[in-house]
């Protein structure tokens, strides 16, 4: 067997996949049960009548080439949220396996093993040493059960990237051990390369893609996991037959078409653009203690009184993400970078604190 599976539950390496129905385009169906008339209105090009592609293939191979992956190393899903959950039903026996988290992190990964009960260990990262992990204090954390360590880089909510060496080299520490989960939902804005090519050479390494925010579909629901065909098999095995919406499926072909993703990325460097101004005079702002350095989309900055300045900013209109609660974050709010005259409001909010 191969030995990553050896890592999964074993009712799931044994389970029997629902069969759904098959796809040949090329036939007339009467094989899935569909309503052969499009409801009224529908000027869809699939028909909402029709069951979507299972794992649509022309989606999988352009998500693929946009990730610089082997279509056989990507699954399609519902956003990394959904990518998440999988992993953990796929990897964690409930009430005996663990995953390992690095807070002040993004809080999905916590809530997808609460609910598969499994035990959720906590590396926490201080902001003394700009919230990264040492590989041998993530590795050190590494216990029996342990199945999966989700790093998320650039991390939300924090917004500093890891050093592609720190997390490869967890990867390899941990082979044969655990999967190490590499969260980059943020990676566009960071300026860096992506772990995903380097998936095919760490087999336990995994990485999360999302069109959620650089391409700005988090309304389509669609986002990848990139790992071993072993681990991309057994994903299959338990994902929902028809998970990616045709209404999805023509969203997301639409934005990766070239000039569409030339727009995406020219909105991708505008953003980019304004986090550092923002960052710049959020600085030398009154009231604020610190903004943190950040490689995604959005700022962590520490308020001399956050309260205040979270009830100016929804005063003004803008709302942010009151982080306070998280470990290490008293104080913090988590600002995501708007458009610019959104920007412009959020500093003038502040400034007249
Ligand atoms: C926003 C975000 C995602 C994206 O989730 P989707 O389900 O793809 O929309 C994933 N991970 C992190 C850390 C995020 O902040």
């Amino acid at each position: 067997m191969n030995p990553l599976l050896t890592l999964a539950r074993p009712e799931i390496v044994a389970l029997e996949p629902y069969a759904h129905a098959v796809w040949e385009p090329a036939l007339e169906r009467l094989h899935a049960n569909e309503n052969p008339w499009r409801a009224p209105g529908d000027n869809s090009a699939l028909g909402l009548n029709r069951y979507p592609e299972p794992q649509p293939q022309s989606l999988v191979r352009r998500l693929a080439a946009l990730y610089d992956v082997p279509p056989e190393r990507l699954l399609v899903g519902r956003g990394s949220d959904e990518a998440i959950d999988l992993l953990v039903r796929a990897f964690c026996r409930a009430g005996v396996d663990r995953v390992l988290v690095l807070p002040p992190t993004f809080g999905m990964y916590a809530v997808a093993a609460r609910i598969q009960a499994a035990a959720v260990d906590e590396l926490i990262l201080s902001p003394q040493q700009g919230f990264v992990p040492t590989a041998s204090a993530v590795c050190g954390h590494w216990r029996e059960n342990t199945k999966l360590v989700f790093l998320c880089s650039p991390n939300n909510p924090t917004g500093n990237a890891y050093e592609p060496a720190t997390v490869l080299q967890i990867a390899r520490e941990l082979n044969g051990r655990a999967l190490v989960v590499v969260d980059e939902a943020y990676l566009e804005f960071a300026g860096r390369k992506s772990l995903a090519p380097d998936q095919a050479a760490h087999p336990n390494l995994v990485v999360l893609r999302t069109l959620s925010k650089a391409y700005a579909l988090a309304g389509a629901r669609c986002g990848a996991v990139i790992a071993d065909p072993a681990v991309i098999g057994l994903l299959k095995r338990i994902v929902p037959p028809y998970a990616i919406a045709s209404s999805t499926i023509e969203a997301v072909e639409l934005a990766l078409q070239p000039p569409q993703l030339a727009i995406a990325r020219a909105r991708v460097a505008t953003l980019i653009r304004e986090r550092d101004r923002l960052a710049r005079e959020l600085g030398i702002a009154r009231g604020i203690v610190r903004v943190f350095p950040s490689a995604a989309n959005f700022l962590l900055a520490q308020f001399e009184d956050a309260q205040r300045a979270f009830e100016r900013l929804r005063a003004a209109g803008l709302l942010v993400r009151d982080v306070r609660r998280h470990a290490g974050l008293a104080g913090c709010l988590r600002i995501t970078v708007g458009q610019p005259e959104q920007n412009d409001r959020v500093l003038k909010a502040l400034e007249a604190a």
